[in-house]
């Protein structure tokens, strides 16, 4: 028998329908052993996930004000659950150790722990799984390092005594035996250190869409979701902006060499994506995906002979780092060199920096351009196949897009372009269009 670890967001557990979903699901294979769950997350738009109630309740706490409402309105969910599944769960015994601890002041992570506890105790019950709690295995130092490989050993050795168990996301332990959380989302980096403890075949990860999109449906009607993608070019795309997983999520697996299957739990039937290690991905299509961001300035430097002046760049960089500027990019010509930078890092600083430019580097001129956009065309299969850039830069042509810079990486995985923002969503349209749906 082979082994799954199948992690749910909250939509999948946010009531007993949806529990009941995500218990089919699970049924539906057998291999599907061990299960990681998050807390309750939205049932409807206007809802509230279980995990922002908790951290209400403790500022309530914090700010010596009433907090009965909260903690009611947090167990009233779970013990409709509950109820409504026909379980005895023990979530009443739950809320009366947890005010038992709040009024011995309980700490923040502990209290945003128990959504995931509690979620995790009503799905063993129901699916007649055990329960294994990630207390104690789950493991932190005492300044709240995540410590990979003791929790490795102390969860693979834990799992093996359960042929099927759940687990609760988000949470661990610190040397004390204090609850510890990770950062938000952080159930999926449960997921993935358990998948690599018990070396699945497969890490499911099961929300409420069907896989990543080629591109952002806000921008593209319809996009097509991507069937397969690398661990590579999933960080590209991340990178620009694509919201994917918890970023230490992909790291447990890629590492094992596990795939990650990212799922639909109110569309089963869907395959959605599958996130496999570089070496194993096939290519289908010439790209993968279409990511960007807006809001970028370029601080472009000219100075006559810059190419024989050593150490020039190293003194723009050392003026960047002074201002604890970050840069994503820097493009650059014979006497030229530009700084693409994201807006955020710039706010009441542009002038101070340019003057230092200026003034350190003796340069000829400093030109500033404003409100630009970076647009990333990711695919393994860009790679040696000759004519991709010039059809790119033919669609953003015909597009009326102007191109104000231009960046492969020597991977050939990504060409990245700069556009102003106006033209943004133009830009990813056209290259949406030209490679996906003229293909
Ligand atoms: N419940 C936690 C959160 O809302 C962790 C998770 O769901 O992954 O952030």
């Amino acid at each position: 028998m082979g082994v799954k670890v199948a992690k749910f967001g909250g939509t999948s557990v946010a009531d007993a329908i949806q529990v009941r979903k995500t218990g089919e699901i699970i049924r539906a294979d057998q291999d599907r052993r061990i299960v990681v769950v998050s807390a309750p997350g939205k049932r409807f738009d206007t809802d509230n996930k279980v995990t922002d109630l908790l951290y209400l309740l403790k500022t309530h706490i914090e700010q010596n004000a009433p907090y009965e409402q909260v903690l009611q309105t947090i167990r009233d969910r779970f013990l409709g659950v509950e109820r409504e599944l026909g379980l005895n769960a023990g979530v009443t015994e739950e809320f009366l150790e947890i005010e038992a601890r709040l009024s011995r002041g309980a700490s923040a992570d502990y209290i945003a722990s128990r959504g995931e506890h509690i979620s995790a105790k009503i799905m063993a019950a129901y699916l007649g799984y055990d329960f294994v709690d990630a207390a104690g295995l789950v493991q932190f130092s005492a300044k709240g390092k995540f410590l990979t490989e003791e929790t490795n050993a102390a969860l693979s050795a834990a799992l093996t005594e359960h042929e099927r168990a759940v687990l609760p996301g988000f949470y661990g332990t610190l040397p004390d035996g204090e609850i510890k959380t990770f950062s938000r989302g952080g159930s999926d980096i449960t997921g993935a250190i358990a998948a690599r403890a018990v070396k699945a075949d497969v890490y499911e990860n099961w929300t409420d869409v069907s896989g990543f999109l080629m591109a952002d449906p806000r921008i593209v009607e319809n996009p097509k979701s991507i069937g397969i993608i690398s661990y590579e070019e999933l960080r590209e795309l991340a990178y620009m902006g694509a919201s994917v997983l918890h970023e230490n999520a992909i790291y447990p697996v890629r590492m094992a060499g596990i795939p990650i299957n990212i799922r639909n739990t109110n569309k089963p039937e869907d395959k959605g994506t599958l996130i496999v290690a570089d070496e194993q991905k096939q290519d289908n299509g010439i790209i993968t995906g279409i990511a960007g961001n807006r809001d970028f300035t370029v601080v472009a430097i000219y100075k006559n002979m810059m190419s024989a002046e050593p150490g020039f760049i190293k003194r723009v960089l050392s003026i960047l780092e002074d201002y604890d500027v970050s840069i994503e990019h820097i493009p650059s010509g014979i006497d030229t060199v530009s700084m693409v930078i994201a807006d955020r890092y710039l706010e009441g600083k542009l002038d101070d920096i340019i003057d230092d430019i200026e003034r350190k580097t003796q340069a000829d001129s400093v030109e500033v351009f404003e409100k630009m956009s970076l647009i990333a065309t990711v695919g393994s299969g860009m790679a040696a196949r000759k004519g991709v850039s010039a059809k790119l830069f033919t669609a953003l042509a015909d597009a009326d897009v102007n191109i104000r810079m231009i960046d492969q990486g020597s991977s050939e995985m990504n060409i990245i372009i700069g556009v102003e923002n106006k033209d943004f969503e133009k830009a990813i349209r056209a290259i949406y269009n030209t490679f996906v749906i003229e293909q």
